[in-house]
C-alpha cells in the first residue's frame, strides 16, 4: 500500500525530531520524537476546540485523519528510525495536533493497532464529548489517558478550552467512573494543568482546581507553556511555575513537572502546526 504520507522535513532539536508530513491531499500535519523512543502523532489537521494557547488549532479544523494516514505517521518514523539503526520506538501519544476523541473511530483503530505492535499507546484529550470520553476512560485498550482541564473555575476552563466540556460535566463523569476503574487503569489516567500567566496562575484558581481533583486521587501533569507565534498567551516564570506546583502537593496532590522534551520550542506542547487544503 502506498504510504499515507511522506515525511518532508525532520527538523532536529535538543532532544525532539519533528517530523512535517505531507498527506496525500496536500494538507501538512506534524509529528513529534521524543527522547528518541516516544512518537507523538496528529490525529486531525488543525483542531476545532481552539484553545487560546495552542498553535495546532489556531487555524480551526481542516478534516479528521484516517486510521491509515494516523498509523503511516508512526510507519514511516519506524523506517526511518530503522534506516538509521537508531533504538526501536517505545511507545506512541495521540498528543500531537487535534483533538482524539473528535477522531474518535480513527483513534480507536490506531490505538489498538498500535496496540498490537508491542507500543505503550497513550492519548492526551481536552474530554469532550463527554460520552466518547465515558468510553475512552473505562473501555478503551490504551496505557495513559491524560485529561486537559487547565482551570479551576468555569469562566477560565471557557477561556482555556473554548469548545471542550464544563468543568461540572467533566468532574461529574469523573466522580462516577474513576471509582470504578481497575487500580491500573486508575493510575493511568491523569488531570493536565497548563499555567499561563494571568490566566489560571492566580492562587485562587489553583486552589479551585485542587478542590476539584482532590479527591480523585489522579496524578496531575503541571505543564509549562512554550510561547508560540499565534498566541499572546504568557508563561510563569520558574519561580511561579515551582509555587504553584509547591502549592499543589501540598494540598494533597501528586503533580509531575514537565520533561524537558515537552517545554522545548522544537515540538513541546502547543508548538505543532497543521497546514489545511
Ligand atoms: S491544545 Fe489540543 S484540544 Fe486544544 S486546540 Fe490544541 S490540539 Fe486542540
Amino acid at each position: 500500500m502506498e504510504p499515507a504520507l511522506a515525511i518532508v522535513r525532520d527538523e532536529r532539536g535538543r532532544s525532539n525530531r519533528r517530523f512535517a508530513v505531507q498527506l496525500a491531499d496536500g494538507a501538512l500535519v506534524q509529528a513529534v520524537l521524543y527522547r528518541d523512543d516516544t512518537l507523538c502523532v496528529s490525529c486531525q489537521v488543525g483542531c476545532a476546540v481552539r484553545c487560546p494557547f495552542c498553535a495546532s488549532g489556531a487555524n480551526g479544523l481542516g478534516r479528521s485523519l484516517t486510521v491509515e494516514e494516523i498509523l503511516g505517521q508512526l510507519d514511516a518514523v519506524q523506517a526511518l528510525l530503522a534506516q538509521e539503526h537508531a533504538p526501536a520506538l517505545h511507545g506512541v501519544t495521540l498528543s500531537g495536533i487535534g483533538e482524539p476523541l473528535h477522531a474518535h473511530e480513527a483513534a480507536r483503530a490506531f490505538v489498538a493497532a498500535a496496540g498490537r505492535r508491542g507500543l505503550r499507546v497513550t492519548l492526551t484529550t481536552s474530554g469532550g464529548p463527554i460520552a466518547r470520553l465515558r468510553t475512552w476512560l473505562v473501555e478503551e485498550p490504551h496505557q495513559g489517558l491524560t485529561l486537559s482541564v487547565h482551570a479551576g473555575t468555569e469562566a477560565v476552563r471557557a477561556r482555556m478550552v473554548p469548545k471542550g466540556p464544563d468543568l461540572a460535566s467533566l468532574f461529574g463523569t469523573l466522580e462516577e467512573l474513576v471509582p470504578r476503574l481497575s487500580r491500573k487503569r486508575r493510575k493511568r489516567t491523569a488531570l493536565a494543568y497548563l499555567l499561563l500567566a494571568g490566566e489560571n496562575d492566580a492562587d485562587a484558581e489553583v486552589d479551585a482546581f485542587v478542590a476539584r481533583a482532590k479527591d480523585l486521587g489522579l496524578f496531575v501533569h503541571l505543564y509549562a507553556y512554550n510561547p508560540v507565534a499565534s498566541s499572546d498567551c504568557r508563561a510563569v516564570d520558574r519561580a511561579r511555575y515551582e509555587a504553584v506546583h509547591a502549592r499543589m502537593v501540598a494540598a494533597g496532590l501528586t503533580v509531575r513537572m514537565s520533561a524537558q522534551a515537552r517545554i522545548e520550542a522544537n515540538g513541546g506542547c502547543g508548538t505543532l502546526v497543521a497546514i489545511r487544503t
